[in-house]
């Protein structure tokens, strides 16, 4: 057998040893005669993984009692949808700070289930930046203020909180699409109303969706919400309202429990920020790339780059993939490349990755 280091910007690389669990138990969970996927969401064993997995998440990122975590299907994309249809309330309109491709999906969603209201953009920066919250222009009662902490596609990470207190409007849930950063740095859950993201980046496979909501933003649904969608029917039914992606929920419950055994997010983030400090150090000093984010509000997620004669983008793309370094290409929207470095891409990944990108610097240069 032999791995690459995968860059996918998601779904992307997990970490082997919880690979390597869930193929030791694939045939037969725990002594149970049966694997995950077969079991009853409803049954003893597979309630055990739920409850523990919500548990572990919970302790990793120090959810608050009055949060409720639930585990969902439809990925981000529908969350932009389901999040005006069950937050709205009695009220008329929803703020939106864009600062990339996601975010501005998600405003351009919730125009079908209010009125949308842009408190700040990054768009005349080419999503190159976070604007800073003083220059955020809320309307007066709106439902939520919609962030997302880090663009996947540009590169684009808050070097900040979106701590609404600081600008006096702490009334204001704060939504969070945190679907490619969750988990890689400590965060306070407090100052947010809601958190969502997709699982396929940071936590597991396609097709869970991770929510933590403030219980007093629950039972606000419109009436045309559909059930399984309504975070206070999911609530009340511990995530098993319909039946839940029980491999997805499985699968991350492993995650979790590796983030614990690493020293949780606090040691995570340590190496994110060790690893992300590499690849941007190399880039800035080599001559032969670059990254054109604001270097204050660059991911540590996700690292857009661009070799300056794009000319030997194939060339760079076939050599890395060659190299054993695969999924480099960037966004089709953005162009050029794109690392993604995850939790579970190790210091050493990032590094055999700088050392191919010199190394091909040398040669073509
Ligand atoms: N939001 C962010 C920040 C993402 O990175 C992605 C996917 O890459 C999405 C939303 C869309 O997620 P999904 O395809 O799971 O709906």
């Amino acid at each position: 057998m032999s791995r690459v280091w995968n860059f996918s910007a998601g779904p992307a690389a997990l970490p082997e040893e919880v690979l390597r669990q869930a193929a030791d138990e694939m045939l037969d969970w725990q002594g149970s005669g049966m694997g995950v996927m077969e079991m009853s969401h409803r049954g003893k064993e597979f309630t055990s993984i739920a409850v523990q997995a919500e548990a572990d998440l919970r302790e990793l990122l120090a959810v608050p009692a009055d949060y409720r975590i639930l585990f969902m299907q439809g990925g981000a994309i529908a969350a932009n949808a389901i999040i005006p249809m069950n937050l709205i309330g009695g009220k008329r309109v929803a703020d939106y700070v864009v600062t990339g491709a996601w975010s501005q999906k998600s405003q351009k969603e919730a125009r079908k289930y209010a009125e949308v209201n842009i408190a700040a953009t990054s768009e005349a920066s080419d999503f190159t930046t976070v604007p800073p919250m003083a220059d955020w222009k809320l309307s007066a009662d709106p439902a939520y203020l919609f962030t997302c902490t880090n663009e996947t596609i540009s590169g684009v990470e808050y070097p900040f909180e979106p701590d609404l207190a600081r600008i006096g409007r702490g009334e204001v849930p704060v939504v969070a699409d945190m679907s490619s950063h969750i988990l890689s740095r400590v965060i306070d859950v407090s100052k947010y109303g809601l958190i969502f993201g997709g699982a396929q980046k940071n936590i597991g496979p396609a097709g869970l969706t991770i929510v933590i909501v403030r219980e007093d933003l629950l039972g606000r649904a419109m009436p045309h919400c559909p059930a399984a969608f309504d975070f206070r029917i999911v609530a009340e039914n511990a995530s098993m309202y319909n039946t839940p992606p029980t491999y997805g929920i499985y699968i991350a419950g492993l995650v979790f429990q590796w983030i614990k055994r690493q020293g949780g997010v606090a040691a995570l983030e340590a190496r994110n920020v060790a690893k992300a400090k590499l690849l941007y150090g190399f880039l800035d000093g080599s001559g032969f790339y670059e990254n054109r984010v604001d270097p204050a509000c660059r991911s540590r997620m996700n690292v857009p780059f661009f070799l300056k004669d794009e000319s030997l983008n194939d060339a760079f793309l076939a050599e890395s993939k060659a190299a054993g370094l695969t999924q480099l290409k960037g966004h089709k929207s953005v162009g050029g490349m794109r690392a993604s470095i995850y939790n579970a891409m190790p210091l050493a990944g990032v590094q055999a990755l700088v050392d191919f990108m010199r190394d091909f610097a040398a040669r073509k240069a």
